[in-house]
């Protein structure tokens, strides 16, 4: 197997609860090192993608039937979801799910804890890195004593991603981080992307609605229909093939 790519994903099967067939042989890779846009309409199957690679389509009785997935050559099926974690897989799943009770800062210490299974209080843990988190959201570190549930939408999914950043992962699972934010936020959230890319070589499969945004930050995307590829290209090839914007993107 190519290690090169971070990320092979062979001819998968996804079931929810025995009946619902989610995907039907789906196929992608991520080179090391880029970002890889999965696009295409609700209910395609992209979620349901992130969640088979990153282990957690069982929380939601999902069943993958056939099919492989590689993470660094090696194959995911054995690995617990927080095993994959600690290999450097992170997903950041849809609706900015941050603990909302607990402070940004506390946020991030609870991602550590995760991370090495130990209180980082504890003698000899490793401390949670927030300058890495904050370098790229300055933001957070303004509100870092406040509770999360006070962010605005944008705050929350800058948190949701800096959460997966303290684990350093060499590939993260975006799934729609545009979803609900302001044009000047997904801007904003999208440059800050393309810049953790760009200089920690952190590959991503960037899972959206918003096409134009994704293949504007994207090396290579796929689109889906109906639980399996139906196209795939590089960015800019899918963003000015007329057939691809009008059919598949809705981009007329
Ligand atoms: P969206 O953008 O709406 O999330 P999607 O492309 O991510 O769309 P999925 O959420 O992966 O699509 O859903 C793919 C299919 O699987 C849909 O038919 C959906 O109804 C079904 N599905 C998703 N989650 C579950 C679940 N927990 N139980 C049963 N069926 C599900």
């Amino acid at each position: 197997p190519s290690t090169d790519h971070v990320l092979a994903v062979n001819n998968i099967e996804v079931i929810y609860n025995k009946v619902v067939q989610a995907l039907r042989g789906l196929s992608l890779v991520v080179p090391r090192g880029q970002i890889v846009a999965l696009l295409g309409s609700n209910g395609a199957g992209k979620s349901t993608t992130l969640k088979a690679v990153s282990g957690l389509l069982a929380l939601e009785d999902g069943t993958l039937d056939a099919g492989t997935i590689l993470f660094n050559g090696q194959s995911t099926a054995q690995h617990a979801p927080q095993q994959l974690v600690r290999a450097g897989l992170s997903h950041v799943m849809e609706g900015r799910r941050v603990f909302e009770d607990l402070t940004v800062e506390e946020n991030l210490i609870a991602a550590t804890y995760a991370l090495t299974g130990r209180p980082h209080t504890a003698h000899g843990a490793p401390k949670p890195d927030f300058d890495l988190v904050y370098e790229y959201f300055p933001r957070l570190h303004e509100r870092r004593k406040g509770l999360a549930g006070y962010l605005s939408g944008g705050e929350q999914q800058m948190l949701a991603i800096g959460r997966a950043l303290i684990a350093q992962p060499q590939l993260i699972l975006l799934d729609e981080p545009s979803l609900g934010l302001s044009p000047k936020l997904v801007e904003d959230i999208f440059t800050i992307i393309a810049r953790i890319n760009a200089e920690r070589g952190t590959s991503m499969l960037l899972v959206e609605q918003n096409a134009t945004v994704a293949l504007a930050v994207a090396h290579s995307g796929y689109i889906m229909e109906n639980g399996k590829i139906v196209i795939d290209g590089s960015a800019e090839r899918l963003a000015s093939d007329p057939d691809v914007r009008e059919f598949y993107l809705g981009m007329g």
